[in-house]
């Protein structure tokens, strides 16, 4: 489905010639006229409209004003210089300041000239301003002819002196759209687009260009973004029934002597309604020779490990081996612990696998892997060396799912006989529901969102520098209660000095109000030997120590059940979530747990909202979604590398409702036509091809 005009070199386009096309290309990545036609604009002036200077009551809309230059000055020094008009209308005055790009404005506004202003007024001491205002000379026909809805498009500095700043982009567009003329085939089923109400391709694209109205533009931009979202989606999907139909499982459709010993004789509490939910999702997963690739979220302390335990003992039920791999050596023996507790009096025979096993052990590990003796192994990921042999492995358990890369899981992944092992990856980090539509779209996601009864909530205290010798006070109260202390420092770059330096002056103050023999602190930091790190971590976790000073080393999943206070340093140096996990680390014991959030005095407006975000609540979803508003999909773990964020048009954050929408639409057509075969879904199919090619993308199977 080639398509000749939009496949045309931009050179070809009146107003655009040989220099203009290369800086397109090298700046935009636009090549063609179906590449320009994609290139949409970020925003829209609203020229139907002229506003009063009198009438400006918020700052929350741009807005467009008519008036003249009355004043003209340039004002500050090196950073501060800017330059400041004022703008008279009959209603009174408003001042226009501009930072950047002073010299040139200077000499071009002339002073007593009438200009059409559009901008996005602000508050400053009770009055109002607009910084970076555009300008425009009053155009007459302009608002007589009443062009209502101006596209404003992105640009860079270099194709900006090639006088392609906004309004050149909208000039070559408007030499471009109307050539169109029937030009654009459409993407989506023409029964589709009847029966969600959507407007066709050509005049959506037609109108997000060059809007005839709001109503048109609204339209049109639903369209291409839930189009967007909907391939997407679609294609995601899509691969998901590919890889169902390819790759088998072991079929576990037995529960069996060692789960039912286990839940009737051992487990400690009964199973919250979500823990049983998932466990019947993972069940439904296993039992019928699909095979399962699964990721578990659920916050901290919200019973993870049980799940995680029931499921591996029925693949033990079915006669297979399994394994739980951990991101660090304190982990891996945490588990190893408590899970050969929690099975005691069954017999079943659990190891422990990390770097610090002697050799003989190991080898009589690989030994008992290697004839089926051994029926969980726990462990770092030594797991994985090649050494590592498995008789019939049926079932891995991952904690901690974004340390490990995506090789390292392929290597387990091959570990399997006849059929890889059931996958299942557990992690504390909550991801917003959009995206983690879009990028776990193609596995399962199981949500455990109930914590366990009786929990406490953590309550979490924002306290300023100035009032630290209190903070510490109410420390020495929870330590004569028997109660154990983190104290967190930032360390944002492992070669930062000065973090290094905040951290042994606030180790020092620490010791000094909180002296020896009386009170024992550990420190925890990243320069330190591993053995002496686990050395500390372990006097902690043993109890002997009272105060764990440390980096963030300890974010990690460690379980001091007594330990109910955290006290975070410099909090506002911390992402939201990175916050969230340091918090989950107290509050695991009966106890009422605290999280002091330390910061200075002064608070950027992000700062100050990330610290009353967590005051504020304790629930790691919503935390994800303010995190997600504040910093944008990009920044949000593991999505750094993927091309998912390439998107034309719509927004995961804005977008959430349509995406939602989108992805239930594709999940009907493939419920009904899993292979796309049927007639009315061939548009579909050609477009998938055209889009994204028709490869399975193999790398995203862990
Ligand atoms: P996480 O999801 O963070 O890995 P864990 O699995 O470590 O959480 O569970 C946290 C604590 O809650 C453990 O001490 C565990 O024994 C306890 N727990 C888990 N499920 C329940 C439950 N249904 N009722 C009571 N306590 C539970
Ligand atoms: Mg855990």
């Amino acid at each position: 489905m080639s398509n000749h005009f939009l496949d045309t070199k931009i050179e070809f386009l009146k107003g655009v010639g040989p220099k203009r096309a290369e800086m397109l290309r090298k700046e935009l990545g636009i090549a063609t006229f179906g590449q320009l036609l994609v290139y949409y604009p970020f925003r829209y002036v609203d020229k139907s409209k002229l506003y009063t200077i009198s009438a400006i009551a918020s700052d929350e809309a741009y807005l467009q004003l008519k008036g003249k230059i009355t004043d003209l000055k340039t004002l500050g020094e090196r950073r501060g210089k800017r330059l400041v008009a004022t703008l008279k209308d009959e209603t009174g005055e408003i001042e226009l300041i501009w930072f950047k790009g002073i010299k040139w404005l200077a000499s071009s506004i002339v002073i007593g000239q009438e200009y059409i202003v559009y901008g996005k007024p602000s508050k400053y001491n009770n009055r109002y301003n607009i910084a970076h205002p555009e300008l425009d000379d009053v155009d007459q026909s302009l608002i007589a002819n009443k062009v209502t809805l101006e596209a404003v498009y992105p640009t860079t500095d270099l194709l900006t002196r090639m006088n392609l700043n906004s309004k050149g982009i909208h000039k070559i567009q408007k030499n471009l759209i109307p050539q169109l003329g029937g030009k654009i085939n459409e993407t989506l089923p023409l029964e589709l687009l009847d029966r969600l109400k959507l407007i066709g391709k050509e005049e959506a694209v037609i109108n997000v260009h060059q809007p005839l109205n709001n109503h048109l533009l609204q339209k049109a931009r639903h369209r291409l973004k839930f189009e967007e979202l909907f391939y997407l989606q679609l294609n995601m999907l899509r691969q998901k029934v590919v890889k169902t139909e390819t790759i088998k499982g072991a079929t576990f459709n037995k529960v069996g002597k060692y789960f039912n010993q286990f839940f009737n004789e051992n487990l400690p509490f009964e199973l919250t309604g979500a823990q049983k939910r998932v466990l019947k999702e993972i069940r439904d997963d296993v039992g019928y020779g699909k095979h399962m690739n699964r990721l578990l979220q659920g916050d901290v302390g919200s019973g993870k490990t049980i799940v995680a335990l029931m499921s591996i003992l029925i693949a033990i039920d079915n006669g297979y081996q399994t394994c739980l791999m951990a991101p660090t050596e304190i982990l891996a023996n945490q588990h190893y612990e408590g899970i050969t507790e929690l099975l005691k009096g069954i017999d079943l025979k659990v190891e422990l696998l990390t770097g610090s096993v002697k050799v003989a052990k190991r080898r009589e590990i690989h030994e008992q892997l290697e004839n089926g003796e051994l029926n969980i192994l726990i462990g770092t990921h030594a797991l994985i060396e090649d050494k590592v042999k498995f008789q019939n492995l049926g079932f891995v358990v991952i904690d901690e799912q974004h340390r490990f890369g995506v090789q390292q899981r392929s290597k387990l992944w091959r570990k399997g006989k006849q059929f890889p092992p059931h996958v299942l990856v557990m992690t504390a980090t909550p991801i917003p529901r959009t995206l983690a539509m879009t990028f776990y779209g193609d596995l399962d996601v199981s949500v455990i969102d109930e914590l366990p009864p009786g929990r406490k909530d953590i309550k979490t205290i924002h306290r300023f520098d100035s009032s630290r010798l209190k903070v510490f006070g109410f420390i020495e109260e929870e330590v004569k209660k028997g109660r154990q202390i983190y104290i967190v420092y930032p360390l944002i770059k492992e070669s930062e000095k000065m973090d290094y330096k905040d951290l042994m002056d606030g180790y020092e103050s620490i010791i000094r109000r909180f002296p020896r023999p009386q009170y024992q602190i550990s420190i925890v930091h990243g320069q330190m030997k591993a053995v002496d790190k686990d050395f500390e971590m372990q006097r902690f976790v043993k109890g002997e120590t009272q105060i764990m000073v440390a980096t963030t080393v300890i974010e990690v999943g460690v379980n001091v059940p007594n330990a109910s206070v955290m006290v975070i340093e410099s909090a506002e140096r911390f992402g939201l979530s990175q916050l969230h996990q340091l918090r989950g680390r107290v509050g695991r014991g009966a106890e009422q747990s605290y999280c002091v959030l330390m910061t200075g005095n002064k608070l950027s407006a992000d700062g100050r909202l990330r610290m009353d975000t967590m005051v504020k609540t304790n629930d790691g979803f919503e935390i994800s979604e303010v995190d997600l508003k504040l910093r944008g999909p990009g920044d949000i773990q593991g999505t750094q590398q993927s091309g998912l964020l390439n998107l034309n048009i719509a927004d995961l954050v804005r977008d959430g409702q349509i995406l939602q929408y989108a992805r239930d639409i594709a999940v009907a057509i493939l419920k009904e036509d899993p292979n796309l075969e049927m007639e009315k879904n061939h548009r579909l199919v050609a477009t998938l091809k055209l889009r994204f090619g028709n490869k399975v993308n193999w790398s995203r199977i862990s």
